[in-house]
């Protein structure tokens, strides 16, 4: 399975970059053509300005749009993020992200449609069958652009693991709670990105995410882009670039994709060693009753830093098992958490960081 590294310095040759990639992996009529509803599912993990590094640049997106309107084809765009699965909550991530503009500088659809319905999965590894936004049902072609970063839980964060946007509000959370445990977790993510199957997908690596990542890490300037019809060849290619063990990373490990089977072209990708988290998840060694006390003991505990709360709620509307409770601050209840992360995630001013 082909990955195509082409190194890039900033987001204003990043067109360029994504159409060589495309030429040399067989040209870009060969995923999409004139006529074509085109759904480009960015990672919008919530509302947060680009140099932020938390979602897919604005500027990435647009070179996407154009390579798609310059075939004759439509761009949508959409993504669900972290949090309530309603209109206006997605148009506030929309602007706090500046993605707004994306219609403004192309011809490209911004959708609010929030609508899903049950996609079937007889052969789910987990999952008998997944909520999935109509937005990308309607898909003649999707078009999956990750960012690469670092992720509490799971490690990394990449082109896989980005297709659970496509998987409605508060249905994510709610799956965390589900679906406990390294290999139950993974499972599910896989079973997830399998639902949609992106025809293609296109890393912004450009600039990444190290340290505490997928919201509250440090920006840094990886300069590549990586594409691949094979998500879980993209990650793997991504993981060896930056020095991440690919071992570590839960949708990797409990994919079917072999190492062997990944060959990169275009560019050398770098040699990064980028800093990243050990992993937070119950190891798939611990029996599933015992996951709750195994957490209690080992795992780290979303910690709260007063002094840049601002009582927002956010924190206890998103936790899959109520384990929050709103007083002036937000009180955490250790027995009830599953060290999922969500309210770290979600937290729109970092306040909450596992420690
Ligand atoms: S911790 Fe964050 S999400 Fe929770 S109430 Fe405070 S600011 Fe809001
Ligand atoms: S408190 Fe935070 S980490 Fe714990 S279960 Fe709730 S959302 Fe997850």
């Amino acid at each position: 399975m082909k990955v195509h590294v082409g190194l890039c310095q900033d987001y204003g040759d990043s067109q360029r970059t994504i159409l060589r990639a495309l030429e040399e992996l067989g040209g870009a009529d060969r995923f999409f053509r004139k006529g074509q509803k085109v759904v480009l599912k960015p990672n919008l993990l919530k509302g947060a300005p680009p140099e932020k590094a938390v979602t897919t640049h604005p500027d990435f997106i647009i070179s996407v749009v154009r390579i798609v309107e310059d075939a004759g084809a439509r761009a949508v765009i959409i993504d669900s993020p972290g949090g309530p699965g309603n209109k206006r909550f997605l148009q506030r991530c929309y602007e706090k992200s500046e993605w707004t503009r994306i219609p403004r500088e192309t011809g490209a659809e911004l959708s609010y449609d929030v609508s899903y319905s049950q996609v079937p999965l007889p052969h789910g590894r987990i999952l008998k069958s997944v909520p999935v936004l109509k937005v990308i049902q309607e898909a003649d072609v999707i078009i999956n652009l990750p960012k690469l970063k670092t992720h509490g839980l799971t490690v990394y964060t990449g082109a896989v693991k980005n297709m659970y946007g496509t998987v409605p509000g508060m249905t994510k959370p709610a799956f965390h709670g589900q679906y406990r445990g390294m290999h139950r977790f993974a499972r599910m993510l896989l079973d997830v990105h399998d639902a949609s199957s992106p025809d293609l997908s296109i890393m912004d690596g450009i600039v990444g995410m190290e340290g505490k990542g997928p919201a509250g890490g440090d920006p840094i300037k990886m300069n590549m882009v990586l594409t691949s019809q094979s998500a879980q060849a993209l990650d793997m290619a991504a993981c060896r670039a930056t020095g991440i063990d690919i071992s570590k990373v839960p949708t990797i490990r409990m994919g079917d994709l072999d190492p062997k089977d990944v060959e990169l072209i275009g560019d050398t990708p770098p040699k990064m060693s980028i800093k990243h988290p050990v992993g937070g998840m119950v190891p798939w060694w611990v029996p599933e009753f015992m996951g709750g006390i195994f957490a209690n003991m080992y795992m780290k505990r979303p910690v709260l830093y007063p002094d840049r709360c601002i009582s927002c709620g956010d924190c206890e509307r998103i936790c899959p098992e109520d384990a929050i409770t709103m007083k002036k601050l937000p009180r955490i209840s250790w027995s009830k958490c599953i060290r999922c992360y969500c309210c770290a995630e979600i937290c729109p001013k970092d306040a909450l960081e596992p420690r």
